[in-house]
């Protein structure tokens, strides 16, 4: 049953639903290999060369497209995630929580930079699709998350109150895009992968978790204190 003081959810992918060990070993070491291969130099060279590149192109759209990094570093990089489609995996609790979530009749949308071709790859990988009302790749958008006009252009095109909406998502800057916006509730995850140690909770800026589950507290909680404020 669907209650008009929940909260809308948004979900970020990458890191949040789904384990970032897959863009991991994708960027950071099968990338360099095919780099290196493919331009016959040694892998300590693609490695210096890719992490200028990526440096340079942090939190941009570029950054986030299989098609700019397939031109700039001749590497087709969609084909390569392909090859180790197997290893796309969600992170602990998504299924649970999603499922929970629609029983409990939450409206939930899926807001990805990866671009849509890479969101299509993970949705043929792991469904995701039958949770979401919406889902959207930055792409589609025009600006990635981080930019306050993100957040602008999609409640033109899907209306939303940013008051009474939470969005959950491992990426620092994400978050404050969203905050700069007027996302009441924002949430970020411990470790979005699992090949790398947790972060500390108590270092990281906005409230944390990591088994996704735990979210479900946290909005009986929300919801608990918007009642409180209405009834007070
Ligand atoms: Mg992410």
């Amino acid at each position: 049953m669907s209650d008009s003081t929940q909260p809308i959810i948004f979900f970020d992918m990458d890191g949040t639903l789904l384990d970032l060990a897959f863009d991991d070993l994708i960027w950071n070491t099968k990338l360099p290999e095919r780099h290196a291969e493919t331009h016959q130099c040694s892998l300590e060279q693609s490695h210096a060369l890719l992490h200028d590149f990526y440096q340079q192109h942090k939190h941009t759209l570029s950054w986030y497209s299989s098609t700019y990094w397939t031109e700039k570093v001749g590497v087709d990089v969609l084909q390569l995630q392909r090859d180790f489609k197997d290893k796309i995996a969600p992170r602990t609790g998504c299924f649970e929580l999603l499922k929970t979530l629609q029983q409990q009749g939450y409206r939930c949308w899926l807001l990805t930079n990866a671009d849509c071709a890479g969101l299509k790859l993970k949705l043929e990988n792991v469904d995701l699709s039958p949770y979401f009302e919406v889902m959207i790749s930055s792409e589609e958008i025009g600006y990635s998350k981080e930019f306050v006009e993100f957040w602008q252009i999609l409640q033109s095109k899907h209306f939303f109150d940013p008051n009474n909406a939470c969005l959950i998502d491992d990426t620092a800057p994400v978050l404050k895009g969203a905050e700069k916006f007027g996302i009441q509730h924002l949430i970020t995850i411990t470790q979005p992968s699992s090949l790398r140690a947790p972060r500390h909770a108590l270092e990281l800026e906005f409230t944390a978790i990591n088994d996704l589950t735990t979210l479900l507290p946290i909005l009986e909680q929300i919801q608990n204190k918007d009642v409180d404020v209405k009834t007070a």
